[in-house]
């Protein structure tokens, strides 16, 4: 099934805002089977709002709109669909209550322009919208669909992801499409396509494989599309199955969550402390981890220990190791880790010493060297790795070798899969 995108703004045909409404509405809405045919941006006029809806569903049943629906009188979408439609205003009890609440909760008046927002085109439904103060509206009108909603790209894909999504596949008739993606580390793209190649051949012609490659990660997905949505449940389990099984190792995951993410979920599951020492890394890995819920039932702390000083001080570093290899070397981030281990009384440590670049560099010790430590009451093990990228690909692919290397500890030292 097609559909069109339009997006409404003069802050878009200036450069002002650049257009990211339209490229999640793209991806996501193929996921469900809807292909996006067109996507139009026009300013906030009334000739342009209503000649572009026209010559859309020329073309189209079903058209997605965002922006103009701010209560300033720059907006001016909804004033124009109600033109639109022949339509006039009524008053949304349920936006009107929500409006109330969230004015109340930050101790503001509610305006006559605020309790605008609650009035909406006749002919439309409302798509409630709890993280923002213009609802979004669903107009079915002779066999064709308009969905309008708030510029605002959080407030435009709550509504999309909780109202639009679950009213596609009743009002519309998409195919079943299924992803099923697994995260690999490490391993280069080029690697696992020879690996799987043999595979991939055997898939269907209504399944295929996407290699989506990031930093040191590759996603594999694979995405089925049938009518028979049973069948196809089965089919693409068996593949997934097959697939994870030709890459072995390589698989670190079999979600598309990141592999900090599903360490920190595997550390809450089986009660593991965890505590960090993090020179190179500045406290990213443990700043990621607190994006967890839950995550303080095993995370104690951390010690950024940016300068040799605190090293030192802090994680008992001895100063010699400076003089002699040097802060980036296997014996300091065995010490780091070995310390932060004893200091956080934790299950398991994990430490970062490295040069992010670009300066530092030695002709022994180049960008983007680093060795990641991990220390548990069986031992410490350190791993070197040269990585490459701006320090902020920096930061992520050390984040992800250091999970790579938490992965293979449960499995070696507490026997978690
Ligand atoms: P509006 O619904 O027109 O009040 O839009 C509110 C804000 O959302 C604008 O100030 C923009 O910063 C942002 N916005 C509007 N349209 C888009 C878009 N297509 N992509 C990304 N951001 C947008
Ligand atoms: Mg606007």
């Amino acid at each position: 099934m097609n559909a069109e995108i339009l997006t409404i703004g003069d802050e878009l045909l200036i450069g002002q805002t650049i257009d990211t409404n339209s490229a999640w509405l793209g991806k996501n809405l193929a996921l469900l089977g809807v292909q996006i045919s067109r996507k139009t941006a026009i300013s906030d006029s009334e000739n342009e709002i209503i000649s572009a809806i026209n010559e859309a569903f020329q073309r189209v049943d079903f058209l997605l709109v965002t922006g103009g629906l701010g209560p300033t009188k720059d907006d001016i979408t909804k004033k124009t669909l109600a033109k639109l439609y022949g339509c006039g205003f009524r008053r949304d009890e349920g936006v009107s209550a929500h409006l109330e609440s969230i004015f109340a909760r930050r101790g503001r008046r509610l305006l006559e322009i605020n309790r605008q927002q609650a009035d909406v085109p006749e002919v439309c439904e409302v798509l409630h919208n709890e993280v923002g103060t213009a609802p979004g509206m669903w107009f079915d009108q002779k066999g064709k669909v308009l969905v309008s909603m708030p510029g605002v790209p959080n407030e435009m894909m709550h509504i999309m992801e909780n109202r639009v999504f679950p009213r596609i596949k009743n009002r519309f008739k998409t195919p079943e499409i299924l992803h099923y993606t697994a995260v690999t580390v490490g391993v280069p793209e080029s690697l696992l396509s020879k690996q799987l190649e043999d595979f991939e051949k055997t898939l269907p012609p209504h399944i295929k494989l996407a290699y989506l490659p990031a930093l040191n990660t590759v996603k594999l997905r694979l995405s089925g599309q049938s009518d028979e949505s049973t069948i196809l449940r089965a089919e693409m389990a068996g593949y997934f199955d097959k697939m994870c099984k030709v890459c072995g190792d390589a698989i670190f995951v079999r979600e598309d969550i990141s592999p900090l993410k599903h360490i920190a979920r595997q550390l809450i599951q089986h009660n593991i402390k965890i505590s960090l020492a993090e020179s190179c890394t500045g406290g990213f890995i443990a700043n990621q981890l607190v994006m967890e819920p839950g995550i303080s039932k095993v995370f104690n702390g951390s010690i950024i220990s940016y300068a040799n000083e605190i090293k030192q001080r802090e994680l008992d570093v001895p100063t010699e190791i400076f003089r002699t290899v040097g802060a980036v070397s296997e014996e300091c981030a065995k010490y780091m880790c070995e310390s932060a281990l004893k200091k956080f009384n934790a299950d398991i440590a994990v430490s970062t010493t490295g040069i992010a670049g670009p300066g530092g560099a030695t002709p022994e010790k180049p960008v983007g060297l680093i060795y990641i430590g991990i220390a548990t009451a069986k031992g410490s093990r350190v791993k070197k790795y040269y990585l490459f990228g701006t320090r902020e690909q920096f930061m992520n692919r050390a984040a992800n070798c250091a999970m790579m290397m938490v992965k293979n500890t449960l499995f070696d030292d507490f026997g978690i899969l």
